[in-house]
C-alpha cells in the first residue's frame, strides 16, 4: 500500500502507538501531540454498540465489570480514521476514532 495522499493537519492521526507500560498506552500524534492512556480507562470508554447503547448512549459496562488486569494484546489501524483494539477480555468489537482517542487523551 502506497502512502501517496499527504497528511492533513486538521485532522491528526497517531504515528505510533506503544506501550510505555503495563496499564499505560501511549500515542504519539502526527501533530506532534504526545496522549497517554490508561489502559483499562481505554477498555471501559468502548464505543461499540455491546458497550455502549446505541440508541440512549448509556453505557452497559458495570462499574468493576473490566479486570485490572485488562490489556490489549493487539492494535490495528483501520482506515484513516480509526484503531481497532484486541483485548485479553475476548472483546474486539470497538473502533476508536482518532478524534475520540483525541477526546479521551
Ligand atoms: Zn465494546
Amino acid at each position: 500500500m502506497s502512502e501517496t495522499q499527504k497528511v492533513d493537519a486538521n485532522y491528526p492521526s497517531p504515528k505510533k502507538i506503544s506501550q510505555i507500560n503495563a496499564t499505560t498506552l501511549g500515542i504519539s500524534w502526527s501533530d506532534g501531540l504526545e496522549s497517554s492512556y490508561d489502559v483499562k480507562m481505554l477498555r471501559e470508554k468502548c464505543p461499540c454498540a455491546n458497550c455502549i447503547d446505541e440508541w440512549t448512549g448509556e453505557k452497559r459496562i458495570q462499574p468493576g465489570q473490566i479486570k485490572d488486569t485488562i490489556r490489549p494484546v493487539n492494535i490495528k489501524s483501520v482506515g484513516r480514521y480509526a484503531v481497532q483494539f484486541y483485548w485479553n477480555d475476548g472483546h474486539d468489537t470497538g473502533l476508536y476514532t482518532h478524534d475520540y482517542l483525541r477526546e479521551l487523551g
